[in-house]
């Protein structure tokens, strides 16, 4: 059975309807647990639990440094291309907006390279636009021979791909890969997802399946936080850890939370989500999962990030560029897929975590070991 007929057994309404009704008393239940059911989630991410926030934070932090230490780890992603062949509605790289596209070479991957090993990073995340024709398979995995001498995690953000191609490249050395759902609600991913291959929610839904079973290390997911009711989504990727956990328990899964930016077009946010809820969701994955990786990207504030950091995140960017050739080869800003809000130096970010009483982790894998 596949993650698709689980979530297909799951109706949208009822599953909402079950977590908007939880009490004070399933919340208390849920805190007084150290294995927490999808019925302790629901209640930990309901409207109900905001007045256990503090309670869920001290949990979280505590879980957090039993599990972790007190460390955090650094990426920086590696825009390679910002060409599309999808429309996202919410997306500055959609195929209908006019912005001029950008397909990095070998030797302006290499200035990118050498841009991010001089701030120090040695795991970076490969990102593109989904455009299969230019930034294909084999172009990924020419970029990948290319980087992974050079540092010592290199993961992919890159558009679904087939079993064989995660396997080719796994074998090449790739460490991770990120496949975000967006959303888990069929009827809204189909209104932001209108052109393109993204368009089949199927196939992007058994991509994680397809990464275990290539054997990929780190399975990164995400809901774009805003696109539809949170709390219900983060549910249903909650069945799909969980489905994941069991099956591929060799890999290691990550959570990000992505909440939308301003970007080229004119995308309004449609259910946006507040500082508070956020952290609130946060505690609440850890609680739920103490293995997990949660990471924080520099689409939130700096304040915000600092005020973040103890409380279960164990994974952050910093210093970002979210265009192709951002640090070293053209800084034109229009050619970005989002707006940053921490804008924080390396150093700076270093310090704040330190400042935080935890240690910046550049790098804690070695292929071979
Ligand atoms: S979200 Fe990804 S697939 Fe959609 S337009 Fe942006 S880059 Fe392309």
């Amino acid at each position: 059975m596949s993650f698709t007929d689980t979530l297909n057994t799951l109706s949208w309404g009822a599953e909402r309807l079950s977590l908007m009704s939880k009490t004070a008393a399933d919340v208390e239940r849920a805190l007084g647990k150290t294995q927490r059911s999808f019925e302790d989630f629901k209640a930990l991410i309901s409207p109900v639990a905001r007045p256990y926030i503090e309670a869920m934070a001290q949990q979280s932090q505590a879980l957090t440094r039993q599990r972790f230490g007190l460390n955090q780890q650094l990426f920086a992603p590696l825009y390679l291309s910002n060409a599309c062949a999808n429309v996202c509605t919410y997306c500055g790289f959609s195929m209908d907006n006019h912005l001029r596209r950008k397909v990095l070479n070998e030797a302006e991957i290499d200035r990118e390279a050498n841009a991010l090993a001089a701030m120090g990073f040695q795991h970076i995340l490969l990102v593109t636009g989904e455009a299969p024709k230019v930034a294909g398979v084999d172009y990924l995995a020419a970029a990948l021979q290319q980087l992974q001498p050079r540092f010592a995690q290199v993961s992919m953000e890159v558009q679904p791909l087939d079993q064989p191609d995660y396997e080719r490249l796994q074998q090449q050395g790739l460490h991770g890969v990120l496949v975000y759902q967006e959303t888990y609600h069929r009827g809204v991913y189909a209104e932001h997802h209108p052109v393109g291959k993204k368009a089949d929610f199927d196939y992007r839904l058994a991509a994680p399946e397809r990464l275990g079973n290539a054997g990929v290390h780190k399975i990164g997911l995400g809901v774009l936080l805003g696109l539809t009711d949170w709390r219900t989504d983060c549910l249903m990727m909650a069945h799909h850890l969980r489905y994941l956990e069991q099956r591929y328990w060799r890999s290691k899964f990550s959570v990000a939370f992505p909440r939308l930016r301003p970007a080229e077009g004119d995308y309004h946010v449609a259910q946006p989500i507040g500082d508070a809820e956020l952290v609130q969701l946060i505690c609440a994955w850890r609680l739920f999962s103490p293995d997990l990786e949660l990471s924080l990207s520099t689409r939130e504030r700096a304040d915000f990030r600092d005020r973040l950091l103890p409380l279960g995140i164990t994974t952050l960017s910093a210093a970002s560029k979210t265009q192709p050739g951002g640090y070293a080869v053209d800084a034109d800003a229009a050619l970005e897929q989002f707006e940053i809000d921490d804008a924080r130096s390396v150093g700076d970010v270093v310090r704040a975590i330190q400042h935080a009483g935890y240690q910046p982790v550049w790098k804690d894998w070695q292929p071979g070991w």
